[in-house]
């Protein structure tokens, strides 16, 4: 047996699954998931020593690859000095000026520790400001597990086949409506139904817990004056898009202010952070300067700080925003180029550093197009890349990721492995 199989073996006795998150698990593409060892720059190697190039990238905040030595280096100088205060240190302030750079959005935040918090957060806040209870999410989008969340919340969920989990009172997603993406119509209407009720509009500006999406040209456009013709909060989930569709995210890449945004993954450089904040008038109502609870023993934690800080400097300085999105669209046209020529029939699309793979031919623009994908065929797919040493993310439902560290070399043997993989 390798040690792959014991460990997983192993670890079935100790974790529902085996896993410690279930998007991990293979179940969407079948066989058991790799134990990880180590990794440097673009590439993982596991517990029996196989080298992969690495497109999942801890599921995206790895923008400058594994164990880049500044991030490394400010990590264990920032842990020699104390894991843990539990009071403010300079470390906060740093970071939160440097996000302030990329996201001017953000007169004030919070940190907090995980993507999941700052949804959580972001919607307290916002119904707190609003004196409203409803929400208006879409579906396919996933803003972490907190319960009223959990509906047509793609990615994790979907794998599962779960439409909604069970555990949830249905009382709790009783204030959650929901409408298909890249639906502006939809969202009209449930506001004039709803007129004077609806908190907030949380949105990931470009999908990535379906697949890859991209919004329709027009579609953030109108939920921002929508939000605007109807007093409701405007909120951008950018845990995943947040330094990766443009530096500034997706807010800066399309040229929309959201009155807050969400932030996570890339901003803790591997740690974890989560970010939520924006308007000075909304984010002034959070608790002590307003009424608004919310607290977290190791929020803003100096070791995670540190990650994250390190991580935007070498993001401001070497260009590392920008040669992991040439990679990007290198691997999107060699990607493409590859489905045309052996009639794989699927579609490949990215933007920044983000890039998507399905086999569904033609457009998509909701969750719901992409139901029609044939998930066996990618299930196919995945394990002979996987074999050849190329990491896909083990699910349709998922967006790829690049880093500055992806290299010429790995576009070819990614190439290489993907042709074979489509010839099988
Ligand atoms: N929001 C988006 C857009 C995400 O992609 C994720 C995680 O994948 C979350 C929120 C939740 O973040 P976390 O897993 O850190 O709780």
């Amino acid at each position: 047996m390798s040690r792959n199989e014991a460990l997983f073996q192993e670890a079935s006795t100790c974790f529902p699954g085996g896993v410690n998150s279930p998007v991990r698990a293979f179940r969407s593409v079948g066989g058991n998931p790799r134990f990880m060892a180590r990794g440097k720059g673009s590439r993982l190697s596991d517990v029996d020593g196989k080298e992969y190039i690495d497109y999942v990238l801890s599921w995206g905040p790895l923008i400058l690859g594994h164990a880049h030595p500044k991030v490394v280096a400010a990590v264990a100088a920032a842990a020699a000095q104390g894991m843990s205060f539990g009071a403010p240190t300079e470390q906060e302030n740093r970071l939160a000026i440097a996000i302030k750079r990329f996201f001017p959005s953000l007169e004030l935040l919070r940190f907090v520790n995980s993507g999941t918090e700052a949804c959580m957060g972001a919607i307290r806040v916002a119904r707190a400001a609003t004196k409203r209870d409803n929400i208006i999410k879409f579906s396919g989008c996933y803003h972490g597990h907190a319960d009223y969340l959990l509906v047509s919340a793609g990615s994790g969920v979907s794998t599962l086949g779960l439409p909604d989990s069970p555990g949830v009172p249905a009382s709790f997603t009783s204030h959650t409506f929901v409408a298909p993406y890249n639906d502006a119509q939809a969202v009209e209407t449930i506001l004039k139904g709803n007129k004077g009720t609806v908190a907030a509009i949380i949105v990931e500006p470009v999908a990535g817990n379906m697949g890859f999406m991209r919004p329709r040209p027009g579609f953030l456009e109108t939920l921002r004056s929508l939000c605007d013709e109807h007093g409701t909060v405007l909120i951008f989930d950018e845990v995943m898009t947040g330094f990766r569709i443009a530096p500034g995210g997706a807010q800066e890449y399309f040229g929309i202010r959201p009155d807050l945004s969400c932030l996570g993954k890339v901003v803790g450089g591997g740690m974890p952070v989560g970010v939520y904040g924006g308007r000075r008038d909304i984010m002034s109502m959070v608790a002590p300067s307003g009424p608004v609870y919310q607290a977290g023993t190791l929020s803003g934690n100096p070791v995670a700080m540190a990650a994250g800080l390190a991580t935007l400097e070498v993001l401001e300085q070497e260009d590392a925003f920008g040669k992991a999105r040439n990679y990007q669209e290198h691997l999107v046209a060699g990607l493409q180029e590859l489905g045309k020529k052996k009639n794989a029939d699927w579609t490949v699309d990215g933007l920044g550093t983000m890039f998507g793979l399905r086999f569904l031919s033609g457009a998509a623009y909701s969750y719901e197009d992409l139901k029609a994908g044939d998930t066996l065929r990618f299930g196919r797919f995945f394990r002979k890349a996987l074999e050849s040493g190329i990491y896909f993310a083990p699910s349709s439902f998922e967006a790829g990721f690049t880093s500055s560290t992806h290299t010429d070399d790995d576009l070819e043997l990614t190439l290489k492995a993907v042709a074979l993989a489509l010839d099988a």
